[in-house]
C-alpha cells in the first residue's frame, strides 16, 4: 500500500494535518492507537487558533458545541491583586474570543471531520517505528488492532504522536528546558461557580505562593491554577506547582491529597472548590517540558507536541499543535508536487514555527522570572504593552511583519536578561 502522506497520531494536529492536505486533494491515512473518544488536557483553546478550524471546515460546529471564551482573568492570591484581559482588545480584532472544551469532544469531532475529508483514519493502530530506505522515511510500521504488523508506505510521514515524540525520541533530539521541570494535578468538578453572561467562559489563572520568596533574588518558584470552565455544568481544575514543592509535600499522599493541598494554600480555589464534587480521581502529569532539536528530515516533519512542548501556562499546546499542522501541509503539497520531500524544503516552515514558540518560550520564563507577572498585574499599564499581551494571550506569536510583536519580543529578551 502506498499513500501520499501517512499521519502519525489522531489529536488536533494529526486531525487537521489529514483535513487541510485532504482538502489539497492528498491521499492520507491516519493511524490513531486509541479509540475516540479519549480524554485528553488541553482545554483552553486560543482565538488565533480559529482561522485554521474555519480553514478545514469546522468553525461553526465548534462554536455550537463549546462554551466561547472571551478573556482570561489573572488572580495573584499572595497580595489580592486582579487583572482581566480581553481578546476582542487584541491588535489583530478579527478573533474575538476561543473555545473551552472537553478534549475528548473537540479530538473526536476534528477526527471525523477528516474522515469525512477522505482521510482514511484506523483507530486502534499503533505506530511502532519509521520505515527507512537509507536516510529517507518512507512510511511507518505498525499494529493493526489485532496485533498484525504492517508496513504502510508514503512519500511523507508526519508524526503528530503528541509527547510520545515517535522521530525525536528515535533522533535522540529531545532536550529539557532549564525551570521548567513543573508537575500538574487536575480533575473535573462539578458545582464550581462561575459569573453570568461573557465572563461565563473565562480562563482563571490563579497564582499562589507555594514556597516562600528567595530572600536574596525575590524569585517566586511558580505555583499556578487552571480553572476553565466547560458548556453544562463541569469546570476542570488543576493546579501547576514546582519540583521544591513535591518534594516538600510528598508525605501528604497521592494526587487527591497533593491536589487539596495546593487547593488550601490558595484562597480562590478554596473559595471556588468549597462546594465542588470531584467527578473522577485527581490524576498527575510530570515534568513535560521540552524542545525538539530536529523536527524534519527527508520523507518527515514532526507537528504539534512531537514537535516540543512547553509549559500550559498560556495554553499555547493545541494552538500550536494546529498551526504547525496547518501550515506545514502547503508545504508538503508543495513537496509531493514536485516529488522533492527532501528536509531542507521544510526549512521556512521550522523558522516560522520556530519564532512563534520561542516567543511562547520567553514569555512563560519572564512570567516565571516574575517581571511579565507585575506588567500582568500593572495598575496604570501603557494601553499598546497591553494590547501587546492581550495578543501573546489570543496566540498571535506566529507573525513576524508586526511592529508590536518585534518590540514585545526584544522587551521580552530584556525582561528575562535582567531577571535573577
Ligand atoms: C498539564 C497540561 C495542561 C495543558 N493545558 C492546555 C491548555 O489549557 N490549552 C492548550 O492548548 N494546551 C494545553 N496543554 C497542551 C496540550 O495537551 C497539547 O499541546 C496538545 O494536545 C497537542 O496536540 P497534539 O495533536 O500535538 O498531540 P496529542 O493531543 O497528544 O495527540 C497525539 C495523539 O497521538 C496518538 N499516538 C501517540 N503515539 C502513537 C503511536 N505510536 N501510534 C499511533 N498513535 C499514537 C495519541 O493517542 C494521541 O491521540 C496542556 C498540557 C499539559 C501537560
Amino acid at each position: 500500500m502506498h499513500v501520499d502522506v501517512v499521519i502519525v497520531g489522531g489529536g488536533p494536529a494529526g486531525s487537521v494535518c489529514a483535513a487541510k492536505l485532504r482538502k489539497l486533494g492528498r491521499s492520507v491515512i491516519l493511524l490513531e492507537k486509541e479509540r475516540f473518544p479519549r480524554f485528553h488536557l488541553g482545554e483552553s483553546l486560543l482565538p488565533q487558533s480559529l482561522y485554521i478550524l474555519d480553514d478545514i471546515g469546522v468553525l461553526d460546529e465548534v462554536r455550537d458545541r463549546f462554551i466561547w471564551k472571551y478573556g482570561a482573568r489573572f488572580h495573584d492570591d499572595r497580595d489580592g491583586r486582579k487583572a482581566r484581559f480581553v481578546f476582542a482588545n487584541a491588535f489583530d480584532e478579527k478573533w474575538p474570543h476561543a473555545f473551552q472544551v472537553e478534549r475528548s469532544k473537540f479530538d473526536e469531532l476534528l477526527l471525523r471531520h477528516a474522515s469525512k475529508l477522505g482521510a482514511d483514519v484506523r483507530e486502534g493502530w499503533t505506530v511502532k517505528r519509521a520505515l527507512m530506505q537509507g536516510d529517507r522515511v518512507v512510511g511507518v510500521v505498525a499494529k493493526d488492532p489485532e496485533g498484525k504488523e504492517h508496513e504502510i508506505r508514503a512519500t511523507m510521514t508526519v508524526d503528530a504522536s503528541g509527547r510520545n515524540a515517535l522521530m525525536a525520541h528515535a533522533t535522540r533530539s529531545t532536550s529539557k528546558i532549564p525551570k521548567l521541570d513543573k508537575t500538574a494535578f487536575y480533575s473535573h468538578y462539578t458545582g464550581v461557580p462561575r459569573p453570568d453572561g461573557e465572563l461565563a467562559g473565562d480562563i482563571d489563572i490563579v497564582i499562589f505562593e507555594e514556597q516562600p520568596r528567595d530572600k536574596i533574588t525575590g524569585a517566586w518558584s511558580g505555583g499556578w491554577f487552571w480553572i476553565i470552565p466547560f458548556k453544562g455544568a463541569t469546570t476542570s481544575v488543576g493546579a501547576v506547582v514546582a519540583s521544591e514543592w513535591i518534594k516538600s509535600n510528598r508525605h501528604k499522599g497521592g494526587p487527591d491529597e497533593m491536589l487539596q493541598a495546593a487547593i488550601d494554600q490558595s484562597t480562590t480555589a478554596t473559595d471556588l472548590t468549597k462546594n465542588a464534587t470531584k467527578q473522577w480521581p485527581a490524576r498527575v502529569e510530570a515534568d513535560y517540558s521540552y524542545r525538539v532539536g530536529r523536527t524534519c528530515g527527508d520523507g518527515w516533519v514532526s507537528i504539534g507536541d512531537a514537535g516540543g512542548f512547553i509549559d500550559p501556562l498560556f495554553s499555547t499546546g493545541a494552538h500550536i499543535a494546529m498551526r504547525s499542522a496547518w501550515k506545514v501541509s502547503d508545504v508538503i503539497d508543495a513537496a509531493l508536487r514536485d516529488a522533492d520531500p527532501s528536509e531542507a524544503r521544510f526549512a521556512d516552515w521550522v523558522q516560522d514555527t520556530r519564532t512563534g514558540v520561542e516567543t511562547f518560550i520567553q514569555a512563560v520564563d519572564a512570567f516565571y522570572k516574575g517581571p511579565l507577572l507585575e506588567y500582568l498585574f500593572a495598575e496604570n499599564p501603557r494601553t499598546v504593552l497591553r494590547r501587546s499581551i492581550t495578543s501573546i494571550l489570543s496566540g498571535d506569536v506566529f507573525t513576524s511583519e508586526s511592529i508590536w510583536i518585534r518590540d514585545l519580543r526584544v522587551r521580552l529578551a530584556e525582561m528575562n536578561a535582567k531577571a535573577p
